[in-house]
C-alpha cells in the first residue's frame, strides 16, 4: 500500500507525485543552481497549479520508488508533472536515490536530464558505475554558460561531456535556442561532433507574456546549417513543425543496426516485419521492440528491404521527429469520424488539420491567451482561453494534457464533461 503524505507533503503534491509515479516519472527536486535567461519558473501567470517542493525527502522517494515500472525507463529531471523539476544534482542524496533505484531495478533504463553544472569527477565515476543510463545533458552553451544560465561548469565542459560520453550507455546533448547565440550554439555543435556526439535536441523557448525576452525564431540560415551538420548524426529542432505522419528517417546513427544496413535519412519505413508503419511513432515503436526486423523502405519510389540485426528494446539508430503516439492517433480519428470536434492549441491544432484533411473544419484552433507570449501548446491551455474562443454549437474533446488527475486545469476549473466511452474530457458550447 502507497503511504498517505507526510505531514510536510500536501495532499495536491502527493498525487501530482504518484501520477509521475504511473508514467514512471520520478520528481526528486524543484531545486536548481543555474538562472537560464529562458526559464519560465519566474514568467508564469499568477495563481497557476504548480508544485515547487523544494527536496523531496528520501525517505519518501525510496518509499515510492517500487511502484515504478521496470519495464520502461524510469524518467528524472524533466518536468513531466505539475511538480517543477529543477536540477537532480542539487538533491543532497541523489546519488543515494540513484543507487537505490540500480538496486530496485537492475536491469531499468534510468533516463535522466541534468544540466551539468555540478558534474566533477565524483560524478563521471558514478555515473560510469550505474549502467544503463540514458543522459540528456542541457549544456546550453560549451563557452557562454555564464551568461545564459548564470552558472559555470565545474569541469571542462568538453571533458566532461566525452567523459560521460563514454561512461553512459545513450548521451544527447541539448541547448535551448536563442537568437543572439545562435552562433555560438552551432559551433559548439561542431566542436561537440568533432569529439564524438551524435545526438542533439534543440528547443524552442516557450516565453509567456510576462516574459521580457524577444520571441524569435531560428531563421532560414541558421535550420539550413542545422540541416547540413545533421547528415551523419542526429539534430532534432524541437518542437518539430511537421504536417503529416509519413514516418521518414530524420537521422541515421553512424554504427547503429540501421547504418549497417544502408538505411539513409529521408528514407520512408513502410512496414516492419510485415506489419505497416503508420506514423513515425509508430515505426520508431515498431522497431525498436523487434529483435532482427526486416525494414521494408521506399526510396525514389523503389521499396528495398533490410534487416536490422538488434535485440528487442534495443536502439536501431534510426532518428525519427516526434509525431503523434498510437492512442492519441487512435482517440483523435475515433472522435473525428464521430463527428465531434477537438480543441487544441495552435501547435497540435494545425499539425492535426494536416493529418486528417477531410475533418480539418473539426479541429478548432485555440490560442494559449492565459499564459501568452509565443505558447502554443495544448498542456498549457486553460478553460478560459476556451470560453472565449469556441463560438460554434457543439462537443468539443479537450486534450487530456490539460488537466490534472483529478480533472483541474492550471488555473484550478474543473473539466465540464467527461465522456467514459472514449475516456476524454470535453466541453459542450
Ligand atoms: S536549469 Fe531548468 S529549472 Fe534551472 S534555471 Fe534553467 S531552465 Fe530553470
Amino acid at each position: 500500500m502507497l503511504q498517505k503524505p507526510s505531514a510536510e507533503l500536501s495532499v495536491e503534491l502527493h498525487r501530482e507525485f504518484l501520477k509521475g509515479i504511473g508514467d514512471n516519472v520520478l520528481p526528486v527536486t524543484s531545486c536548481c543552481d543555474s538562472c537560464c535567461l529562458f526559464c519560465s519558473n519566474n514568467a508564469n501567470p499568477a495563481g497557476i497549479l504548480l508544485q515547487y517542493p523544494g527536496h523531496l525527502p528520501m525517505a519518501y522517494i525510496m518509499e515510492h520508488m517500487e511502484f515504478l515500472s521496470a519495464d520502461q525507463p524510469v524518467v528524472i529531471g524533466e518536468s513531466a508533472t505539475r511538480i517543477c523539476e529543477g536540477e537532480p544534482l542539487c538533491h543532497p542524496e541523489f546519488m543515494d536515490i540513484l543507487t537505490g533505484l540500480r538496486q530496485r531495478f537492475p536491469k531499468t533504463s534510468i533516463r535522466l536530464t541534468t544540466s551539468g553544472s555540478l558534474i566533477d569527477e565524483r560524478w563521471l565515476k558514478f555515473f560510469a558505475s550505474i549502467g544503463n543510463l540514458e543522459l540528456t545533458v542541457s549544456v546550453n552553451s560549451l563557452w557562454h554558460r555564464l551568461e545564459i544560465c548564470g552558472n559555470n561548469f565545474k569541469m571542462n565542459p568538453r571533458r566532461m561531456v566525452a567523459s560521460l560520453l563514454s561512461g553512459s550507455d545513450e548521451l544527447c546533448v541539448s541547448f535551448v535556442y536563442l537568437q543572439e547565440f545562435q552562433e555560438s550554439l552551432l559551433s559548439d555543435i561542431v566542436e561537440l561532433m568533432s569529439d564524438g556526439v551524435t545526438r542533439f535536441r534543440i528547443f524552442k523557448p516557450g516565453f509567456t507574456r510576462l516574459s521580457r525576452r524577444p520571441f524569435n525564431w531560428p531563421d532560414s540560415d541558421f535550420t539550413g546549417t542545422l540541416e547540413s551538420l545533421g547528415r551523419n548524426v542526429s539534430i532534432l529542432l524541437e518542437p518539430p513543425e511537421i504536417h503529416d505522419i509519413v514516418p521518414q528517417v530524420r537521422a541515421v546513427l553512424p554504427g547503429s543496426p540501421s547504418a549497417a544496413c544502408g538505411i539513409c535519412r529521408g528514407d520512408v519505413i513502410i512496414s516492419v516485419s510485415g506489419t505497416p508503419a503508420l506514423s513515425r511513432y509508430n515505426a520508431h515503436h515498431l522497431i525498436r521492440k523487434a529483435r532482427n526486423p526486416v525494414v521494408v523502405i521506399r526510396r525514389n519510389g523503389d521499396s528495398v528491404a533490410a534487416e536490422l540485426i538488434k535485440s528487442p528494446d534495443s536502439s536501431s539508430g534510426l532518428v525519427f521527429d516526434y509525431d503523434i503516439s498510437d492512442s492519441d492517433l487512435n482517440l483523435c480519428r475515433a472522435i473525428l469520424h464521430r463527428g465531434d470536434r477537438i480543441a487544441t492549441a495552435p501547435l497540435p491544432g494545425r499539425f492535426l488539420k494536416k493529418v486528417f484533411p477531410v475533418h480539418s473544419s473539426q479541429v478548432c484552433i485555440v490560442d494559449n491567451l492565459f499564459f501568452g507570449g509565443n505558447i502554443q501548446v495544448a498542456g498549457l491551455l486553460v478553460l478560459n482561453d476556451l470560453f472565449g474562443q469556441l463560438k460554434e454549437k457543439g462537443r468539443y474533446f479537450l486534450p487530456q494534457v490539460m488537466f490534472d488527475t483529478s480533472g483541474r486545469d492550471l488555473q484550478g476549473l474543473l473539466a465540464p464533461g467527461w465522456d467514459r466511452t472514449i475516456g476524454q474530457y470535453y466541453l459542450d458550447v
